[in-house]
């Protein structure tokens, strides 16, 4: 049966590598219909600020497969990055970044290197969440969930055994992300130990970006949070040899999504040289995902028989190493004049069924499950730019019966009281930690109360963040030099 696809061909090279990429999907026998939407800059030009308009919005509902081209986020105020909302709002948690290298054809330091990463794609630091609180003060929240973060920690152990892939390595920064990426790191451990046939290890983020870049073909499915994920992701397929070549499927429960890791790359477009593996390889995985494996492998041996004849695009062309520098079309050609054929030195791709679905983890089912949550609280962020001492005596007073001003911090970092300053640079917005006595617990009123005498004091309070313990443990991190 046809089955129909949602195609965007967004923007800068987006169009010519989609065009390369249909053709040669058309003349390997896949059985798609292809509905176009417009995304990206010309919509965004039109004013709408999401960059896609209501009625895309039903097609890809309809359609519930989107191949998409990479489109230019407009710089500035205002615009949202379509990318993200799309992820966020067809509920794609997983994205999935295959990186090999393709030694000796194309150049690579690494020629031994096969990994996948496995990337949330929902939370983080892409929820957007961002506010400026003073004149001096910026901030954007990282939000890490259980929920989400034991979904995608489930999805890459699947994977991986779906995949015969035999380890699965965390990234996290937990040695300073205490909470967030520290419960990131426990239920990759927790969750882990329900696959002892798997090989499992973590590396903080930085030394893993490190280790990538270096040795890649240590790694074998990389799971990690949306950031660190798409960072490691661009080092992994620039080390394979070219950003232009790798792809990436965003699975949700309902919805899939596919497209290059690359961006539009308007310095190259119009020139007819783009690479246009990166959205083929999508293509392949989108087959795969819509019950056309035999086609997806056609396509695949067909690029692989490209690829070791010395067919290129100017990316990856190196004298000595390629036959012949193609253009964008013309390497689309290559491929389908390579089609029916199996690769010599490369194995030959096999796919077989889509890969399972990994189901939806109901919340909370680890350790991290709690059952009593105690107010005991509230940080209040005043924006203050005179001295510590008066802030810290002026706030005292703000006291109610149920609470004591324990201490001031600035950015995280202890201020007052019993604190040396003088080194600091300090922001002109200070965190105020009212604390119930200890055994004891706050209530909603009392911290009402507090912030009515904050604004009768005339403080500006520019947030509130309610401190709770968690089944007796603290919801909340101390300031540095507490
Ligand atoms: P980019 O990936 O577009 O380009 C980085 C470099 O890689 C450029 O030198 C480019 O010429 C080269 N390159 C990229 N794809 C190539 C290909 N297929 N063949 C040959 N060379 C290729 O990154 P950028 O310049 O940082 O971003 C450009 C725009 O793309 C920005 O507006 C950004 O927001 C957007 N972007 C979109 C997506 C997406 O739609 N998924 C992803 C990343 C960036």
């Amino acid at each position: 049966m046809t089955t129909p696809i949602t195609v965007a061909y967004g923007d800068g090279i987006g169009p010519e590598i989609m065009e390369a990429t249909l053709h040669v999907l058309k003349e390997a026998g896949a059985d798609i219909a292809v509905e176009t939407i417009e995304v990206g800059e010309r919509v965004y030009n039109m004013g709408a600020t999401s960059g896609i308009l209501p009625s895309a919005w039903e097609t890809l509902r309809r359609n519930k497969v989107l191949l998409k081209s990479p489109i230019t986020t407009p710089q500035g105020k205002g615009y949202k990055s379509l990318n993200v909302t799309m992820r966020k709002t067809l509920g794609l948690y997983a994205n999935i970044r295959p990186t090999q290298s393709y030694h000796p054809f194309v150049k690579t330091p690494h020629p031994k290197m096969n990994m996948v990463i496995v990337r949330e794609n929902e939370e983080d630091l892409y929820a957007g969440i961002e506010y400026r609180q003073s004149q001096d003060c910026f901030q954007s929240l990282k939000v890490i969930t259980c929920s989400g973060s034991e979904r995608i920690i489930r999805y890459a152990f699947e994977y991986a055994v779906q995949n015969g892939r035999k380890k699965v390595t965390c990234m996290s920064k937990d040695n300073i992300m205490k909470m967030a990426d520290g419960l990131f790191h426990r239920l990759f451990d927790e969750i882990g130990a329900e696959y002892p046939q798997l090989t499992k290890e973590h590396y903080i983020i930085d030394i893993g970006a490190a280790r990538i870049a270096a040795k890649p073909e240590i790694f074998d499915v990389i799971v990690t949070e949306n950031l660190y994920g798409d960072i490691i992701s661009d080092i992994a397929a620039e080390v394979s040899g070219s950003v232009g070549l790798a792809g990436s499927s965003n699975i949700g429960e309902d919805f899939a999504m596919f497209e290059a890791i690359h961006g539009s790359a308007p310095d190259i477009a119009g020139k007819n040289i783009a690479n246009p593996s990166g959205i083929l390889q999508s293509a392949v995985m989108m087959l795969v995902h819509i019950g056309q494996p035999e086609v997806a492998a056609r396509i695949q041996n067909a690029w692989l028989v490209a690829i070791e004849s010395g067919l290129h695009t100017p990316d990856i062309y190196r004298e000595g190493i390629s036959k012949e520098k193609l253009g964008t079309k013309e390497f689309a050609k290559a491929v389908i004049s390579c089609l029916g054929k199996t690769p010599s030195t490369f194995p030959a791709a096999v796919f077989g069924k889509a890969e399972k679905r990994i189901p939806a983890a109901p919340a909370c089912q680890t350790q991290e499950c709690v059952t009593k949550k105690e107010l005991i609280g509230v940080d209040v962020y005043i924006q203050w730019a005179g001295d510590v001492n008066a802030l810290g005596n002026k706030a005292k007073a703000l006291e109610t019966g149920g609470m004591t001003l324990e201490n001031l911090s600035n950015k995280g970092l202890k201020a007052w009281p019993d604190a040396d300053t003088s080194g600091m640079h300090l922001t002109d917005q200070y965190r105020c930690r009212f604390r119930a006595a200890k055994g004891k617990t706050a209530t909603h009123g009392d911290i009402a109360a507090l912030i009515a005498r904050a604004g009768e004091a005339g403080f500006d309070f520019t947030k509130t963040e309610n401190l709770y313990l968690f089944d007796g443990a603290p919801g909340f991190t101390l300031g540095q030099g507490e």
